[in-house]
């Protein structure tokens, strides 16, 4: 991308020109939520002011404008993750709660004593937890892919944990914390060879890779709006057909049902037998507000940018003496997780951010990963296409500085 692009870019965030501590900001923390474009909060705000009405059982001109907008609103996610059709596509709060959703109905239909869910080293809690409850409820084993040196994925010990007894493979794309990616077509293959169905937690990977659920084969893919330019408070479940006819809904409610008596409830069709309650139709139509922006600007380009920005600062860091990056694959995306010396990383973030920097510190929601690794948790910075080289060498300074009064 040109300066020129990313000047541009920049100036349809309006936060980015906010000051902390009379700095100008300097976000690094994209990996935690992303900001989000004027014509995001442009398009919550038309909404409210021109479409708002609840959705679905309403008659009345507003109603069937918010609906309309709302199921386009899907139709565009399916087309951005290039789902079969809009009726796998299950708007839900974000990752976790579609995570959950899948670990409590697929464990109603298809899990039993004994059985096993294979997850990784590297997982968010939010694809560990969800998991274990299973386990507990039914009695089932968690088993873990654990990694190499460089934060991969060690793909021989998967092939020896599959078995008779495995019901389900949830991994991650892109690591949160080492920032690897993850060869998950492979393993949806190796998953598929034994009739094992595949969730891909997309919650790192959708603002930085293009998602293609067809292309992968997954069976489920969870990704948040938050990551991906949007408010917070949206998230997507896509679910192929088959597996979303399978299992039961998740939670009971308005909209989720076609027919209520005391005696027995019969259900919707797909998507919304998993959409109970009154869904969050303006988030959706901000997220694919959020979608096109990313869209427009062309995912290729911003993995390239990103890729370079990475690069570029993992150089610049690695020349700082005493530093460790953890999650050093060639497979990488825009994160950098590090620890200099015996400095505590929650004191580096502490003084960055008195010098404007918001990077994020401590164990990232994966407390196993950072057990495994023997270390208190790390200095995260992560990165958008809206930051600049101009930003990372401000981080650098500031951390040379840090580290110079820390060490
Ligand atoms: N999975 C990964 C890899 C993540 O990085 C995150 C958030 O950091 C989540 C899941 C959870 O996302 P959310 O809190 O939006 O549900």
């Amino acid at each position: 991308m040109t300066e020129q692009e990313i000047n541009n870019i920049r100036a349809d965030f309006p936060i980015l020109t906010e000051q902390v501590y009379n700095k100008p900001l300097i976000y690094f923390d994209n990996a935690a939520t992303t900001q989000k474009p004027q014509a995001v909060l442009d398009r919550i705000n038309y909404g409210y002011k021109h479409l708002n009405a609840n959705i679905h059982r309403g008659v009345h001109y507003l109603s069937q404008k918010a609906t309309e907008a709302h199921e386009e609103a899907r139709k565009y996610v399916a087309h951005f993750i290039n789902a079969t059709s809009s009726s796998e596509v299950i708007f839900t709060r974000g990752t976790t709660e579609a995570i959950n959703l899948v670990a409590f109905s697929f464990g109603e239909c298809c899990c039993r004593a004994g059985d096993e869910i294979i997850i990784s080293m590297m997982e968010h809690h939010s694809n560990i937890v969800p998991w274990q409850m299973l386990c507990e409820r039914k009695g089932m084993r968690l088993r873990v892919i654990p990694i190499n040196e460089k934060g991969e994925l060690r793909l021989d010990v998967f092939g020896e944990l599959i078995n008779e007894n495995t019901r389900l493979v949830a991994v991650t794309q892109v690591s949160n914390v080492l920032g690897t990616v993850n060869p998950v077509k492979e393993i949806i293959q190796t998953a598929h060879q034994r009739n094992i169905p595949v969730l891909i937690d997309g919650a790192q990977a959708v603002p930085h890779i293009q998602v293609d659920v067809q292309e992968l084969d997954a069976d489920f893919y969870v990704f948040s709006g938050h990551k991906i330019y949007t408010p917070t408070g949206i998230g997507v479940l896509y679910g192929k057909r088959e597996w979303l006819e399978r299992i039961p809904p998740y939670q009971g409610g308005g909209e989720m049902i076609q027919t209520v008596t005391f005696e027995k409830t019969t259900y919707n069709e797909l998507p919304f037998k998993f959409e109970a309650g009154t869904p969050d139709y303006i988030g959706s139509t901000a997220l694919a507000e959020a979608l096109k922006y990313v869209e427009n600007i062309g995912i290729q380009k911003i993995a390239a940018y990103e890729n370079e920005l990475t690069a570029y600062a993992t150089a610049e860091l690695m020349k700082i003496e005493g530093m460790r990056i953890f999650g050093t694959s060639e497979h990488k995306s825009a994160v950098i997780s590090f620890l200099v010396g015996n400095i505590h990383p929650y004191d580096i973030g502490m003084l960055l951010d008195k010098l404007g920097i918001a990077v994020r510190t401590g164990h990232h929601c994966a407390q196993p990963l950072i057990d495994h690794l023997g270390i208190p948790g790390t200095v995260r910075a992560s990165f958008s296409f809206y930051n600049t080289k101009e930003e990372v060498d401000i981080f650098i300074a500031a951390l040379k500085r840090v580290i110079g009064m820390l060490g």
